[in-house]
């Protein structure tokens, strides 16, 4: 589990939690949360942990060897650990494990993930980011090695499932960019995030507050931000070209408030499939653990009668220019999605920290996008794709540092 104090993490082990018989948690990997890993090393006994942050790998060992003291069952085995980059990618290609299901935040999850494929895992790809800065690496190495792809995104696992339901399961199966005959469209539905019910014009009065409120998911902040400004259906609409081989013409987003619908696939024939549920991780990260099985669950039965009513709109464009910012990075392909991702990843954090307006977070991810046309790369490697992401970050900073439209009003708002 990459990312497991996060909140795919934590759901993730929920379900090995409920399955214990299915699923066994061999390796955890984290950032900073000590006291939620411990927690999590004492429920599920992983063979190794690794810490992200380093500096911080004395202090872990020093509170399990006192729990250690503390306890007297014998059984109680400490885990192997390992810190930093290195240690990331010693977890993510650990031998006992099959599946390494990603849930680490934004393109720090790039190596640890190209570890697990290289070693030949199955992966379990919550961490879009990854796909989406460096498909052109990802996914000739996903060949290279067998190892399967399957999507835990909620809007990409329904896609995955409607097309088990079709003669070309052999396709889907494989989720590797190989185009999918007979798929003439994707729908991908948004629920529209935490300003649907807001007038673009009351946009400037936003906070950060406002925006990390979602009305229908619990997720991670920067998710959440990225939900706000529909950058996250942006990104998974380049997600959905790179995993099922689709024209970027051929997928469209849809504005769906109840989040129900988790999106549909539109056949040759016209006939349109749709995969529903209540909103709710753990339904997407359980399907990507049992495929192709499926696990008897108890949990709640969707009850079309207690939502009501599912409504669909079109999502307006001139309200969420990060829409259209992510079409157009998709569509210039290379490195564009990389230059584009780094760049909300920046925005996206400075915005947390109150250092940028709301508004100014598409302001500066088209002005990096922009000044990268010219040395855009159409078949980057990994060390292009590396570069070109610390680069859009220094321009994101550099931008700021000169300050933008909207901070003024921010800051006139104390
Ligand atoms: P989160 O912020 O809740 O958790 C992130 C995890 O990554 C934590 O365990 C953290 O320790 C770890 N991490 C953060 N920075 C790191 C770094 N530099 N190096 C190593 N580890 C680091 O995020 P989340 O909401 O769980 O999202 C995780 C990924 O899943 C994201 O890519 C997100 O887009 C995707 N996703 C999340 C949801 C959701 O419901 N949360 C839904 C769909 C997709
Ligand atoms: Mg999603």
């Amino acid at each position: 589990m990459l990312g497991s104090t996060g909140s795919i993490g934590t759901q993730t082990l929920q379900i090995a939690e409920e399955f214990p018989e299915q699923f066994r948690v061999v390796a955890l990997t984290a950032s900073r949360n000590l006291t939620l890993l411990i927690e999590q090393i004492q429920r599920h006994h992983p063979e190794v942990v690794a810490l992200a942050d380093e500096s911080l790998l004395p202090e872990l060992q020093q509170r399990l060897d006192a729990l250690t003291l503390d306890q007297s069952s014998a059984s109680w085995r400490q885990p192997q650990l390992v810190g930093g980059p290195d240690g990331l990618n010693v977890a993510a290609s650990w031998d006992s494990a099959d599946l390494v299901v990603t849930g680490i935040v934004g393109c720090a999850g790039l190596l640890p993930t190209l570890a697990a494929i290289r070693a030949g895992k199955d992966l379990a790809l919550a961490n879009k980011e990854t796909l989406i800065a460096a498909a052109p690496v990802v996914l000739p190495e996903l060949k290279r090695s067998g190892s399967r792809l399957l999507p835990a995104d909620s809007e990409h696992s329904a896609i995955f499932q409607c097309l088990q339901g079709t003669p070309w399961a052999e396709n889907a199966r494989l989720s590797t960019g190989i185009p999918t005959p007979g798929l003439r469209h994707i729908q991908l539905t948004a629920s529209g995030g935490a300003f649907r019910d807001w007038d673009a014009k009351d946009l400037v009065k936003a906070t950060v507050a406002d925006a990390t409120s979602h009305p229908n998911w619990s997720m991670g902040r920067k998710i959440t931000v990225d939900s706000a400004t529909l950058m996250n259906k942006g990104l998974e609409v380049i997600e959905a070209h790179y995993l099922f081989g689709i024209d970027y013409d051929q997928i469209e987003i849809v504005i769906h408030p109840q989040s129900i619908i988790h999106s549909m696939i539109e056949l040759a024939d016209s006939s349109v499939l749709a995969q529903l549920g209540w909103p709710d991780m753990k339904l997407p990260i359980l399907y990507c653990l049992s495929w192709p099985k499926r696990l008897e669950t108890p949990w709640r039965r969707l009850d079309l009668t207690e939502v009501g009513q599912l409504t669909f709109k079109a999502p307006d464009t001139s309200k969420y220019p990060c829409m259209q910012l992510a079409y157009a990075a998709g569509r210039a392909g290379g490195t564009m999605p990389a230059v584009l991702n780094a760049a909300n990843e920046e925005a996206v954090a400075q915005f947390l920290e109150e250092r940028i307006h709301f508004l100014d977070i598409p302001d500066v991810i088209e002005a990096a996008c922009e000044r990268h046309k010219p040395d855009l790369q159409a078949n980057p490697n990994l060390d292009d794709v590396l570069s070109v992401d610390a680069w859009s970050r220094r321009a994101v900073q550099e931008q700021i540092s000169k300050g933008t439209r909207r901070m003024p009003l921010a800051a006139s708002k104390g």
